[in-house]
C-alpha cells in the first residue's frame, strides 16, 4: 500500500475501529489514524487498535503519537498493546507521546507501574531493548492546545459528553486540507464552530428503539451522552463538510441502514457509514476508499 510521504499534500484518515463498547464481529474499538507530513497520528486506542494498524500496513516503529478524546475504557483499553508491542518491534530509542484530557499523565504513569515486570525483563534482563523506546511523554491538555509541526495543526476542542468531562474532539489541518474527529459527544455547538469549512467530518452516532429506551433507564441515560441520527443531520447540515462519516456506531436493535436513512432525511450531503479500515484521501475532493474485502 502506498503511504503518505513527507513533501506530499496528502491528508489521509483511516478509521481503525468503528464499533461500540460491546465487542461485535467486524468492528473493533474506537480509533482512527491520520497520516500527514510523513507521520502517523492515532486518535483513541480502543480494543484491537494495534491489530488494525498492522492490517493498515503501518510500520510499527512509527507508532509514536497518540491523542485521546476522553478516558472512557472503550477508548483506551488498547493502550498497553499500542505502547509496549512497537517497543519490541521497531520503535528503537524514541518515546511514545500521548496527549489527552486531565488524568492522561496519571493513567500513563500507573500503566508503567502495572507493566513494570515486563518492562524490567525486556529492558534490563532478557532482550535488552532500548530504554528510550518504552519511555512515555504524556501531557494533559485542554481546549486551546495546538500541536504544530511541518505544516500540520492538530487542534483540541471541547465536546459535550457530560458527565464525562473533559471530552475532546480534534481538528486536523494540513496544507489546506482538513478533518474533524468528534470523539464521543451529544449534539455539540462547539463542535460545529470548530468544524467550519472542514473537508471530512467523522462523527459518532447512537440509536436504540424507543421501547428499549423506555424499558431501560440505564440505556436511556447512556444514549443521552451521544448523538442521535436526527441530531447528526442537524450538525452536518450546519457544518456542510465535503463528506460526513459515522463512526463509534452505538446501535442496539437498530440496523445501520436505518441510521443512515434517518440521517439522510435531514441532510442531503454525502454521508457514509464508516467501516473498520475505511480510508479517506483528502485532496481537492475527498475520496472514500472502502476496506479491502
Ligand atoms: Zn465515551
Amino acid at each position: 500500500m502506498e503511504r503518505a510521504r513527507k513533501g506530499t499534500d496528502a491528508l489521509r484518515v483511516t478509521l481503525l475501529g468503528t464499533g461500540r463498547p460491546k465487542p461485535q464481529p467486524g468492528r473493533t474499538g474506537p480509533a482512527a489514524m491520520v497520516e500527514a507530513a510523513g507521520k502517523y497520528f492515532v486518535f483513541d486506542c480502543g480494543r484491537c487498535t494495534l491489530q488494525r494498524l498492522e492490517e493498515a500496513g503501518v510500520p510499527m516503529g512509527e507508532l509514536r503519537f497518540l491523542f485521546l478524546t476522553h478516558l472512557h475504557s472503550d477508548h483506551i483499553v488498547g493502550i498497553p498493546d499500542f505502547w509496549l508491542t512497537p517497543w519490541i518491534f521497531g520503535r528503537g530509542d524514541r518515546p511514545l507521546h500521548v496527549w489527552g484530557p486531565e488524568g492522561t499523565r496519571r493513567m500513563m504513569s500507573k500503566l508503567a507501574e502495572a507493566f513494570e515486570f515486563d518492562i524490567h525483563l525486556r529492558r534490563d534482563v532478557d532482550e535488552k531493548l532500548d530504554p528510550g523506546g518504552v519511555e512515555v511523554v504524556a501531557e494533559d491538555v485542554e481546549q486551546g492546545f495546538v500541536y504544530e509541526e511541518d505544516g500540520l495543526r492538530i487542534t483540541v476542542f471541547d465536546v459535550d459528553h457530560a458527565p464525562i468531562r473533559p471530552a475532546f474532539g480534534y481538528r486536523i489541518d494540513y496544507r489546506g486540507r482538513s478533518a474533524v474527529l468528534s470523539g464521543d459527544t451529544r449534539y455539540s455547538k462547539n463542535l460545529i464552530e470548530f468544524s467550519r469549512g472542514v473537508d471530512l467530518l467523522v462523527h459518532e452516532v447512537a440509536a436504540a428503539p424507543p421501547a428499549e429506551l423506555q424499558r431501560s433507564e440505564r440505556l436511556a441515560h447512556v444514549m443521552g451522552h451521544h448523538t442521535s441520527p436526527e441530531e447528526a443531520a442537524s450538525v452536518f447540515s450546519q457544518v456542510k463538510p465535503k463528506v460526513a462519516a459515522f463512526t463509534h456506531v452505538v446501535s442496539y436493535g437498530i440496523e445501520r441502514s436505518e441510521i443512515v436513512e434517518r440521517t439522510k432525511a435531514g441532510y442531503s450531503g454525502e454521508l457514509v457509514m464508516g467501516e473498520d479500515l475505511m480510508r479517506f484521501e483528502i485532496a481537492d475532493e475527498v475520496k472514500v476508499v472502502p476496506p479491502a474485502p
